[in-house]
């Protein structure tokens, strides 16, 4: 499945004489989106290979991946169960849309502390959680491990072989790890880091084998699902533009240090630059109802 190449026209970009543009992942499927779409294909392969009935995952309350596991889960025919950080949210969570919908998609969540949560990765606690709901097919917070690697593999084609640079976004590294595997030979991949702090680089070197990618730690303004007044500025009027939406915690950061750094001439004239529309989109309703208590701009829908 491949999505479509969309080019991105703004005075800047014709001003510093770069083409940018814009892979549109979130056009992939219209709840699965963008690159969750990606990082769940094999492992739910794998998931009926083992014959599973049940997926279990773990996620923040506004979690791209926490909605498309659910919408995934329910469309293959598995029960979904989400372990949710934060346990202040069980009584409050039908007010929260990005849960709302993954309860309506029909997962099962359990809410534990943000102590609790940190062992997500350890044995015992996943043996704890398998005697409290039986067997199910782990997958990792982010959904990223090597089956998710192998998926967003799929991200470039043939036909992006002509661009210089690829850009995505930043989470856990996974898609960025994707695209570096699968990178042609003289591309460089720039990685936009959507959370604060610079442990990302180390993990990544343990999931690639190229040297052609730098992350970029410049643009996450302030940490993970973090906001300003002149990002929500930045994708308005990206949109209004180009009628291109862009999500405030992954993409929209994305592309703002995109043109910064077209801004500041850091690629030659001439460059062509593919950037990744990774999706995200489903966050809007959630960061619009945080905006509005903090008194801010609303982002556009
Ligand atoms: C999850 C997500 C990312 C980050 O992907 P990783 O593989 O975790 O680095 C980027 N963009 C969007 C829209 C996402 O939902």
């Amino acid at each position: 499945m491949h999505s479509i190449n969309q080019l991105v026209e703004l005075p800047l970009f014709a001003e510093k004489n770069v083409t940018v543009v814009l892979k549109r992942e979130d056009l992939l499927h219209p709840f699965i989106s963008g690159n969750k779409f990606r990082k769940l294909k094999y492992n739910i392969l794998a998931a009926q290979a083992e014959g599973k009935n049940t997926l279990l995952t773990f996620g923040g309350a506004f979690s791209n991946h926490i909605a498309a596991t659910a919408y995934a889960a329910r469309e293959k025919g598995f029960n979904a169960i989400g372990i949710i950080r934060g346990q202040e949210l069980e009584h409050n969570w039908r007010q929260n849309a990005t849960l709302h919908k993954a309860h309506e998609d029909g997962m099962q969540f359990k809410f534990i502390s943000r102590e609790e949560y940190r062992q997500k990765e350890d044995s015992k606690f996943i043996d704890l959680l398998r005697r409290e709901f039986g067997d199910f097919y782990l997958v990792p917070e982010g959904g990223t491990n090597s089956l998710a690697i192998q998926g967003c593999e799929e991200i470039l084609t043939k036909e992006d072989e002509l661009f210089n640079c690829v850009c995505t976004s930043v989470g856990t590294g996974g898609t960025v790890s994707g695209l570096i595997n699968a990178s042609f030979a003289k591309q460089q991949i720039i990685g936009f880091s959507a959370l604060k702090g610079a442990f990302l680089k180390s993990e990544i070197e343990k999931l690639v084998q190229k040297d052609n990618w730098q992350i970029n730690n410049d643009f996450h303004f302030g940490g993970y699902a973090k906001i300003t007044e002149e990002l929500v500025r930045f994708i308005n009027e990206f949109k209004a533009k180009t009628q291109i939406p862009l999500d405030p915690v992954y993409t929209g950061k994305m592309m703002f240090g995109l043109c910064q750094m077209i801004q500041h001439d850091t690629f030659v004239p001439g460059s062509k630059i593919l950037a990744i529309h990774t999706g995200g989109l489903q966050g809007i309703t959630g960061m619009n109802r945080i905006l509005k208590k903090k008194n801010l701009p609303l982002l556009h829908i």
